[in-house]
């Protein structure tokens, strides 16, 4: 699943390829793919200007030059690609909007989770499902003042609560596991033990996971590439996600996988403790 340096790596390659392109031409052919009505999408959506694309999380904000945005949402195995190529159309191709410069803006969901919605530009606040976003990393909001009562008022498990997307946005399972195990903390931890150390150790940890991960263009664990078709390097910076049996890389104790709350969840079981 795409996660926060995913999701960045795609928006940075898009812009690179469509901004400042015409869209002529929209077709969809999964209409759920779609929250709202699919025609007006379809309407309001052709012969918009990209005049820039932003992120918020883990949502791409394709943004137009008629006042709408496009909220898009990856999920599970959501892709973005860009070819004039009729080939590179499938039956997983869901979207398809032609630009000005003959090239095709191809999103393909093998899984079809995904989901796009046009909002009003000026009222991206108001959406739904981007208002419940809690902060997230490299943002000026994730401080240790907004994190604190929003992580304090849990009393379920750290693993889990960090996954809360109202908690604090962008890390999926992948992260989250990285994160728990840079500050050495058990992720069955009951989140109202932790100390304000703790805390302020997920931030920085949480900064220096995001950071790196775009650096390394996202983790391919799955099936991710960026909208060029390239996979990302950051699999090969995990230090105990997906790791289970190998040594930990600060103690050599055997990398366990268990499940908090319903997720796969790997961690040392000697130098991360519960609280
Ligand atoms: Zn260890």
């Amino acid at each position: 699943m795409p996660e926060m340096p995913e999701v960045e790596t795609v928006r940075r390659s898009l812009i690179a390829q469509v901004k400042g392109r015409k869209i002529t031409h929209v077709e969809i052919r999964y209409p759920d793919l779609i929250t709202g009505d699919v025609d007006q999408f379809v309407e309001f959506v052709t012969g918009a200007t990209i005049s820039d694309i932003g992120r918020r999380a883990k949502f791409l904000l394709i943004h137009l030059n008629n006042g709408y945005t496009i909220i898009s949402h990856l999920r599970m195995e959501g892709k973005y690609r860009i070819s004039a190529d009729p080939s590179a159309i499938d039956k997983h191709s869901h979207a398809i909007f032609t630009l000005d410069n003959g090239q095709k803006m191809i999103y393909n969901d093998v899984r079809k989770f995904g989901r796009m919605q046009l909002w009003n530009t000026d009222d991206l606040s108001d959406n739904k499902s981007l208002k419940k976003l809690g902060p997230e990393p490299l943002s000026a909001e994730f401080t240790f003042q907004n994190l604190k009562p929003r992580i304090m008022r849990h009393h379920k498990d750290i693993k889990t609560v960090l996954l809360d997307q109202s908690v604090m946005s962008g890390l999926g399972n992948i992260y989250v596991d990285e994160v728990l195990w840079k500050v050495k903390l058990h992720p069955e931890t009951p989140s109202n033990h932790l100390s304000d150390e703790d805390i302020q150790k997920i931030i920085e940890a949480s900064n220096q996971e995001m950071d790196k991960g775009i650096a390394a263009g996202g983790s391919s664990i799955r099936t991710y590439v960026d909208a060029t078709g390239h996979k990302g390097t950051m699999q090969n910076n995990l230090k105990v996600y997906g790791k289970e049996g190998t040594p930990c890389p600060r103690c050599g104790t055997e990398i366990k996988k268990i499940k908090v709350g319903g997720r796969g969840t790997h961690f040392c079981p000697k130098c991360q403790v519960v609280k």
